[in-house]
């Protein structure tokens, strides 16, 4: 039985992959095997990968091909890492992905979703569930200026973090650090005020704003949304450093 993304029955699940890091140091505690699916709801103004917003496009993988790299994987991750999956936007298959992740923790795998937060429908919720570690972009706390920065609402992505929290499981909050666009210190102060209380939130990411994929959009024929607009300098991220700080314990400079 061939069950797509909205599959609901165990089958042979697939998932759009757009790309597969075999050793991702970054999305996650330890070693990971951190794979990249295809399309995504945003279009963050300065996303480093714009290829992966489409949903045409990318390879349709079995659930089971993931699952047999993760065991080729197994004896690098240690007792720290597992499996990550990220974007574009994971929750758009989140069926496929539940069945995923479910089989994954069956078989004594750490896992990671790195998500946007921005779909919290029972799917999403069941979802949750299985997944370990919870690594959320909340890419402005301001209505207006997330919508600027992203074409969509935060509404969800709040609520999304608030079930979270519910669950008493963990989660990492990340921050990409823009100049003129989400480095205002009054947002800053009031992202930190938001979440202060928060017990699930491990720790907090700062992802200085960078060039490095500006490329792309030339490659897909498109003009870079942040043209002109350079990286923040040291100053700028300490400063958003220094601001975290006061309000989380754990806040990192990716
Ligand atoms: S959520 Fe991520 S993948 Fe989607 S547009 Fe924003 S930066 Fe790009």
């Amino acid at each position: 039985m061939i069950r797509g993304g909205w599959g609901g029955v165990r089958g042979l699940f697939m998932l759009k992959v757009h790309s597969i890091e075999t050793f991702g140091t970054h999305e996650g505690p330890g070693i990971r095997l951190v794979i990249f699916l295809q399309g995504c709801n945003f279009r963050c103004l300065y996303c480093q990968n714009p290829d992966t917003q489409s949903v045409e496009g990318g390879k349709e993988t079995e659930t089971q091909k993931i699952l047999d790299l993760l065991e080729k994987q197994k004896p690098y991750f240690k007792d720290k890492g597992g499996l990550t999956v990220s974007g574009g936007e994971p929750l758009l298959q989140r069926h496929a992905l539940f069945d995923l992740f479910s089989q994954a923790k069956k078989s004594g795998f750490n896992t990671a979703l790195d998500t946007n937060g921005s779909i919290l429908d029972e799917a999403a919720k069941k979802l949750l569930e299985v997944t370990d570690l919870v690594l959320l972009d909340v890419k402005h706390i301001d209505p207006v200026w997330h919508q600027k920065v992203t074409n969509a609402s935060n509404n969800i992505v709040l609520k999304f973090a608030q079930y979270r929290e519910k669950t008493g499981k963990p989660m990492w909050l990340r921050y990409v650090l823009v100049p003129g666009f989400t480095d205002q210190k009054p947002f800053l102060h009031k992202w930190g005020e938001h979440f202060r209380k928060y017990k699930t939130i491990r720790r907090v990411e700062i992802l200085p704003y960078h060039t490095l994929g500006v490329y792309k959009y030339k490659a897909l024929g498109r003009e870079n949304p942040l043209k002109g607009v350079n990286p923040p300098t040291k100053e700028q991220v300490r400063e958003a450093h220094d601001i975290f700080k006061q309000y989380f314990p754990q806040v990192y400079i990716r």
